[in-house]
């Protein structure tokens, strides 16, 4: 069982050994019977794997977690209660008061509000770098760098980044590389493949995709080693949060997703509900398929916008026109996703004017539905921003989002034809 289309369906789970169920039941439980007191002490002590609180783990939620896995080609991971409880859980073992991270500028308008303003009151830092320049993303690094993040396929764009490049920055440095996979998601491109220690995901978008839950990912790659470089004691010596347990001593390449449930979801609390992790299994079942059609459809309406004559730009690195689009063949065989910004010749007031008067088109502060949707960047996810870290994340004044949706093509253009006429 190899090829993506089989893991989709049936990777993670089998029929239930219960019931025979063969669809993943929805385990609504908070608790599971011990058989006794020594089983209940093992299981504590990391003896033995099984279920204890569903704060830490539930077979609904482990099912979901499995399927992704395998899809990202990692060895373990967990799920998240949201994208960004998974970005602070990734990151929750490496970090500590006074160290930083180095980050791309280009990001979700939220993990840049998240990498500032939140990490603040931990004690950390991040240094954000143009990560199309590999030499900045080495200045940038010092002996307090604990891990680089960046986005695979980087909001509001869709700009291909190149994880090779990355990849060998990081894996000189002797650092993790975080990637967020969630616009791209396993089908387009696979962080691992690339260099990527862990694989961070929002769940609610693409891997769902119809727009339901909220949810988040952790993928490990089981690749990295924790204990060569003495920069993560959480993972290779005694953890004080877990009894004196040494994660990497004790349990190899899965020391981090063991750590990230003994120690990040135990305690943090950011846990995936069952009932989302149902509706997430659901979606991914069609994630293929759905995929290819938004490669297809965001390729039919970028080719269509780029020759209408109110549009200034369409910033899609699936034309033969962008300046990345060689990049993003080379990682992303299978398209470069649904997602793109427009920038109209008429500036911010036709871009306010556009999302008011496109009617298929969903405006609200998401991506990766089945449907299509739209967003003016600058004046909601990412208007916390200055003028200047708005033009470095791709989300200028004069810009537009579009999330390609699974609809006919012909709609969506349609629709984006009265509604450019009308400015
Ligand atoms: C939506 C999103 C997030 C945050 O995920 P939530 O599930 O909304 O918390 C993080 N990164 C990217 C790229 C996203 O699109």
């Amino acid at each position: 069982m190899t090829g993506f289309d089989t893991l989709q369906v049936h990777a993670g789970t089998e029929p239930d050994p219960a019931t025979g169920a063969r669809q993943v039941p929805i385990y609504q439980t908070t608790s599971y019977v011990f058989k006794d007191a020594d089983h209940a002490a093992r299981l504590f002590n990391l003896e033995e794997v099984g279920y204890i609180y569903s704060r830490l783990t539930n077979p609904t939620v482990g099912a979901l977690a499995n399927r992704i896995v395998a899809l990202e080609g990692g060895v373990g991971g967990v799920c998240t209660s949201s994208g960004h409880a998974a970005q602070i859980m990734a990151l929750y073992p490496l970090m500590s008061p006074g160290k930083n991270i180095v980050a791309s500028t280009r990001l979700y308008g939220g993990t840049y509000t998240q990498f500032t303003q939140v990490f603040k009151r931990f004690g950390w830092s991040c240094t954000f770098v143009d990560f199309d320049d590999p030499a900045a993303i080495e200045a940038a690094i010092d002996d307090d760098t604990r891990a680089i993040f960046c986005e695979s396929l980087a909001n509001p764009v869709g700009h291909p980044i190149d994880l090779d490049a990355v990849g060998k920055v990081a894996d000189k440095a002797g650092l993790p590389l975080v990637v967020d996979n969630t616009s791209a998601t396993p089908y387009l491109c696979r962080p691992i493949e690339h260099g990527a220690t862990l694989v961070v995901h929002s769940t609610t978008k693409y891997l769902t995709g119809n727009g339901t839950v909220t949810g988040g990912a952790i993928v490990d790659s089981g690749k990295f080693d924790w204990s060569a470089s003495g920069k993560f004691p959480s993972l290779s010596e005694p953890e004080p949060a877990y009894h004196g347990v040494n994660f990497h001593g004790a349990l190899g390449e899965m020391a981090f997703t063991f750590h990230s449930i003994a120690v990040g979801l135990r305690d943090l609390g950011m846990t995936m509900n069952p009932q989302a992790a149902h509706y997430t299994l659901m979606g991914i079942e069609t994630l293929s398929l759905r995929m290819r059609k938004h490669v297809e459809n965001a390729q039919a309406v970028a080719e269509w916008l780029e020759k209408h004559d109110k549009v200034a730009k369409v910033n899609y690195a699936g034309l033969a026109s962008s300046p990345v689009h060689d990049r993003g063949k080379r990682i992303f065989p299978r398209g470069t996703g649904g997602l793109f910004t427009v920038e109209l010749k008429g500036g911010y007031e036709d871009c306010v004017k556009l999302v008011g008067n496109l009617k298929l088109f969903s405006h609200v502060a998401n991506l990766g539905d089945t449907r299509s949707l739209v967003i003016h960047s600058a004046s909601t996810t990412h208007r916390q921003l200055t003028d200047e870290q708005r033009e470095a994340a791709g989300a200028s004044n004069n810009v537009v989002r579009l999330s390609i949706g699974i609809e006919d093509a012909d709609d969506i253009i349609a629709d984006l034809d009265q509604a450019l006429a009308a400015l």
